[in-house]
């Protein structure tokens, strides 16, 4: 809602090309750091515009800190937990994992693995808007720290998890529920830490005292406190609306605060009297907002029964997992049996150069719900960063490459589908 009477303005500039590179990739979370690394390793030269001041995505500028399990740790994802928790590698990539990190960590080993993969990678780069000549990106234009600059590029990577770039560029998309449009709430995440004595609990002024748990912004108790340390990461704000609306996340990001705090007190009066608050996210967590309508569109039924598409890119089976969005104190949990994500899911109708990677995909309401974790961002990222180099050597769409070699260098990158793909 606006405050001023409805105007539009025209908003013409000049703007210099900062540089120019084979892929693009707009956004650093889980899908824009794999699509970066899988992109330079065929020997692209990739830039990764990133709007904060780190890497991760909500893994860790919304201190995620736990990867959910998707029964196929594999690929770049495998690589990470190697490299980052050795102790929680799987033997066979089939095993299902979840493992809590430390955000502060990750963070600094995806600075470095950056510079070891020759990604050349600009903070605080908010992408604004694309420049398009016929059906390709030719350009996106970037706030930076130095004003409004140009990247130049042959192929783009979507991984700002809202579509921002295929918005622009006039990709269609669907947001939320089919019934109503409403999106899964957002959680301010926050971590306290084990003091081993007795501290005094803290409640701000307006923040809110939580007697029972029914009282709690969930209706429950969601933490976890797997790494020895005393770190207990906890997942129990909750604050309706959609992560793209500006109303919507100026109150979540004063509420879901007042609510840390809230539950920070109930806590320390029950179970964790020694435990005070060490850590709050940089800023709200949003699990979803916008998803494109691509060439396929991932649904329910996919999920549940299992699809298998000859075109698989990414393989999970984590549940369905739906925070209620209108504000009740539930969530709709459903486990399945594993099943593809195929790679039309990634590529637009309408853009010869440009893929979505991430939970932004192509994907219903439902579906989204279980595509969304990190891991299987990390494999779609993956396999976006691959099909965006084929694309260039073989110059031609996003849309024609062979799935042949699209498959052949997914396996050269270490990636295992843990069933064989069949067409559907
Ligand atoms: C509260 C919460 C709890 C969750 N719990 C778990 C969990 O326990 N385990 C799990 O595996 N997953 C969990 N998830 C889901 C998971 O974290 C996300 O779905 C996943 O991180 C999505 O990855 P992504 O790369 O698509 O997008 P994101 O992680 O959202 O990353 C997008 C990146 O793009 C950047 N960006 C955005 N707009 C622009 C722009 N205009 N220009 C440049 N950069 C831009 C952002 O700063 C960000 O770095 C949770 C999510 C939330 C919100």
């Amino acid at each position: 809602m606006s405050t001023q009477q409805s105007q539009t303005y025209q908003f013409q500039r000049k703007i210099d090309t900062y540089a120019s590179a084979d892929v693009v990739v707009l956004g650093g979370g889980p899908a824009g750091t794999a699509a970066a690394i899988s992109a330079a390793r065929l020997g692209k030269k990739v830039i990764l515009l990133e709007k904060s001041g780190q890497l991760g995505g909500m893994g860790t500028l919304g201190n995620v800190s736990v990867f959910m399990p998707i029964g196929n740790v594999t690929g770049i994802y495998r690589e990470l937990i190697a490299e980052v928790m050795t102790e929680s590698l799987p033997k066979h990539h089939d095993e299902s994992i979840a493992p809590q990190y430390s955000p502060f960590v990750l963070r600094h080993y995806l600075n470095e693995k950056m510079k070891k993969e020759q990604v050349q990678v600009i903070y605080h780069a908010e992408f604004i808007g694309t420049v398009k000549e016929d059906r390709s990106v030719k350009a996106v234009i970037v706030s930076t720290r130095e004003g409004l600059k140009a990247f130049e590029g042959k192929q783009f990577i979507d991984c700002t998890g809202d579509a921002r770039a295929a918005l622009d560029a006039g990709v269609p998309y669907t947001s939320g529920r089919e019934e109503d449009g409403m999106t899964q709430p957002m959680t301010l995440m926050f971590m306290m830490q084990n003091t081993g004595k007795p501290v005094i609990p803290l409640l701000p002024e307006g923040c809110y005292r939580y007697e029972e748990i029914a009282d709690l912004p969930q209706g429950r108790r969601l933490y976890w406190e797997q790494n020895n340390d005393g770190t207990l990461l906890v997942n129990m704000t909750r604050v309706k609306g959609n992560g793209t609306n500006i109303q919507d996340v100026n109150y979540a990001e004063t509420e879901a605060l007042k609510q840390v705090f809230s539950v920070v007190n109930y806590l320390q009066r029950n179970g964790f009297e020694t435990y005070a608050l060490s850590h709050v996210a940089n800023q709200v967590g949003v699990r979803e907002t916008n998803q494109i309508q691509g060439l396929y569109t991932l649904t329910e039924q996919d999920v549940v029964r299992g699809t298998r598409f000859a075109d698989v890119v990414a393989q999970t089976n984590y549940e369905i997992d739906i925070h209620s969005p209108d504000g009740q104190k539930t969530c709709d949990e459903r486990k399945v049996d594993g099943y593809d994500i195929p790679y039309l899911c990634m590529v637009t109708a309408q853009l010869d150069n440009l893929l979505v990677a991430g939970r932004a995909i192509s994907a219903t309401h439902v579906a989204m719900s279980s595509m969304r974790v990190q891991a299987t961002c990390f494999a779609l990222g993956q396999a976006a960063g691959i099909a965006a180099s084929i694309a260039t050597d073989d110059s031609c769409s996003v849309r024609d490459i062979s799935i042949e070699a699209l498959h052949r260098t997914l396996s050269s990158q270490n990636v295992i589908f843990y069933k064989k793909a069949t067409a559907h």
